[in-house]
């Protein structure tokens, strides 16, 4: 039986959010809950299968927000603190799952992932919870499978740092995810053709030296050519209205909460 690909955005924010801590400008102090930005991650759910990509700062009330009761796996784009810092609250998941949770990454984001929380694994004083996970390195650029879904970590420019997006594949349909990226390799553009999903990030107006800009977002996801896409990792230059009454067709903001389905 088919079943769609579904894609929840738990946060649509840059790495200080939306509203930023001490700014007074339109959108930090905007009406519309469409310009509260939690920082990015998203929570995809295939079959019988749940993944959350990136566990940011917000996870915790990102789950209790968005009513997140089962997490099969962690997948990792990279070790920016505002795509990791909320592992720790995994353990819930460890708790109402009664299973240890595996957690994905490529070699370089994972021994950083590692040191970060180079607690997880040490012996443990009664009393002290800490997460139960597997870290599991994946090579870049081939497949692996989770639960009912399959997994290719692509390689993208964002910075110096070694981050990837991911294409998942589930019963036939493509979506990609790459919520911090500067500039994308011609193999991964590729890889990407055909795709029914696209989501991409668009910081700012102002061209930025580690994401894309709006044009920039905007020429990139033409180039894939997705049915659909949308852009997420957005700064508080970007008011929601404003920049969808500017996108072109089949290019769209997301917003916290955003369920889609493929
Ligand atoms: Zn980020
Ligand atoms: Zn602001
Ligand atoms: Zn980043």
């Amino acid at each position: 039986m088919t079943t769609p690909l579904e894609m929840t955005f738990l946060g649509t924010g840059t790495s200080l959010g939306v509203p930023m801590i001490g700014c007074s400008c339109d959108v930090c102090l905007s009406a519309d809950s469409h310009n509260r930005r939690r920082r990015s991650s998203v929570y995809v759910v295939a079959g019988s299968t749940r993944l959350v990509i990136d566990t940011s700062p917000d996870f915790r009330e990102q789950a209790l927000t968005f009513g997140l009761r089962q997490v099969d796996a962690v997948l990792f784009t990279h070790a920016h603190a505002d795509h990791i810092l909320g592992l720790d609250d995994i353990r819930r998941f460890n708790t109402l799952q009664s299973a240890v949770i595996p957690v994905y990454a490529v070699s370089e984001t994972m021994a950083e992932v590692r040191r970060v929380f180079s607690y997880i694994g040490r012996p443990v004083q009664p009393g002290l919870y800490r997460p139960q996970v597997d870290f599991r390195i994946v090579p870049v650029q081939s497949t692996f499978g989770v639960g009912e879904v399959e997994i290719t970590a692509l390689p993208v420019e964002h910075g110096a740092e070694h981050t990837v997006g991911f294409c998942l594949s589930y019963q036939g349909r493509r979506i990609g995810y790459f919520p911090d990226c500067h500039r994308m390799p011609e193999p991964t553009r590729e890889a990407l053709r055909g795709v029914s999903l696209m989501v991409l990030d668009t910081l700012r107006y102002r061209p930025h030296p580690t994401h894309l800009c709006v044009a920039e977002s905007i020429a990139l996801l033409q180039g894939i050519g997705a049915p659909e896409s949308y852009l997420t990792h957005l700064c508080h230059d970007l008011d929601h209205a404003r920049l969808a009454r500017e996108l072109p067709a089949g290019i769209h903001v997301a917003y916290d909460g955003l369920v889609v389905r493929v």
